[in-house]
């Protein structure tokens, strides 16, 4: 946990790493794609090999730099999160080479493992050697089992190719596997919603995350979207489709624990806790986010000028914001209420020295009365109306 006194807070960096008791997570960002899915405004590229194996190169270089600062002399990371972009595009010996240079970072091995991967990027050989380094987690993006809207979506890959990489991964022994799908497509109807749902849970993953399609400036479906083009499916179905999936996912036995995730007992994601729970993580790689020492820090998010400094050896961080104690309470509050456990009061009052209701009582009682949170006292959380309406929740808490 962060603590609050600046003072302390620079003990602690001077001794090492953050202690936190709700984790440590290290992120390694990898920006490259086949090519670009029409909606997405992620910090990815279509790149040659050349590109990518100096990528690879500069965020050795990145991690080497870490390793050399006392600070990062004494940090467990608990968890190991290789995301991207389409991490299965690199080499199996770049990754290799990438987990063992990142896990030399911590003075133990992290608990958790995960990689994202695209089906169409992965075999069953490479499924093996994934498993081989280490990695313990696989996160599938499979977004839709309906060939037609994959096609929209502007997606690489088939529904034949997701179901061949959960076979060949239940093969190669990966025992927590997430699916990512996304509802309210482009002209999908609540039937083809249901249907993706049913085929998910025919392949019987540990975890589950449903987002809703959002449209993004800048991209081929926000270009669409401002000429009419889109036939988004509206508000209302929108909606009907999001409950749809909370009520099949908990008869099906999975726990909806935060807004959009859902996961059978105990495989909950350990690293997008960490993020929930404004706990420190190191992100590394492109345009990749830290928070460590009640600062947050971004690092150069074009992958020339990150190459550029790390190759520099510089430390290729071009953003960092100290949080005031007020901006780490909102953050708190907007992070830790998409987990639908809420927050508890005990733990806000032991991690900042005040009454939760002290801080944020009348948006409290406000929320409340909107029938958006729920207050026992001891935890405030999303009631299902507050889960539809999470925003209108997260903006409340969002002083100055
Ligand atoms: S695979 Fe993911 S990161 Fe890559 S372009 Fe598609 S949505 Fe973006």
């Amino acid at each position: 946990m962060i603590n609050p006194d600046p003072s302390q807070r620079n003990i602690r960096l001077r001794r090492g790493a953050p202690a936190s008791a709700l984790g440590t997570g290290l992120y390694v960002h990898v920006p490259f794609c086949m090519r670009k899915c029409l909606y997405c405004d992620f910090n990815s590229y279509a790149a040659s090999s050349d590109q990518i194996s100096a990528y690879v190169e500069a965020l050795l270089a990145e991690i080497r730099l870490y390793a050399g600062l006392n600070e990062f002399q004494n940090v467990a990371f608990t968890t190991l999160f290789i995301g991207g972009g389409t991490p299965t595009l690199l080499p199996v010996s770049d990754l290799e080479r990438i987990i063992r240079v990142a896990s030399s970072l911590s003075v133990q091995p992290p608990e958790e493992i995960s990689i994202e991967a695209n089906p169409g990027t992965v075999s069953p050989d490479s499924l093996q050697a994934l498993r081989r380094m280490g990695i313990n987690r696989l996160s599938l993006g499979v977004q839709s089992f309906d060939g037609r809207l994959l096609q929209v979506l502007g997606r690489v890959h088939t529904a034949d190719e997701a179901v061949a990489a959960v076979d060949w991964a239940r093969r190669a022994g990966f025992a927590n596997i997430n699916l990512d799908l996304m509802f309210a497509l482009p002209g999908q109807s609540l039937q083809q919603w249901q249907a993706t749902l049913a085929a998910a849970l025919d392949l019987q993953p540990e975890h589950i995350s449903c987002y809703s399609l959002i449209i993004e400036e800048g991209t081929p479906f926000g270009q669409m979207y401002d000429k009419g083009l889109l036939p988004l499916p509206g508000e209302d179905l929108e909606a009907e489709m999001f409950e749809y999936a909370v009520r099949q996912l908990k008869a099906a036995g999975y726990e909806h624990y935060e807004i959009s995730n859902f996961a059978r007992p105990g495989y909950r994601c350990k690293h997008n806790q960490i993020y929930w729970r404004c706990a420190p993580y190191l992100g590394l790689g492109c345009g990749a986010h830290s928070y460590w020492g009640g600062e947050r820090r971004a690092n150069a998010a074009k992958p020339a000028e990150y190459r550029r400094l790390a190759l520099q050896g510089r430390l290729p961080i071009v953003e960092r914001q100290v949080l005031t104690k007020d901006e780490q309470m909102d953050e708190s509050m907007m992070l830790g209420l998409r987990m639908l456990e809420g927050v508890s009061a005990k733990g806000f009052r032991r991690r900042f020295g005040l009454q939760l209701t002290d801080v944020y009582g009348p948006q409290i009682q406000r929320l409340q009365a909107s029938g958006l949170v729920h207050w026992d006292s001891d935890r405030l959380s999303l009631t299902p109306r507050g889960v539809l309406l999470g925003n209108q929740v997260f903006a409340a808490f969002l002083r100055g």
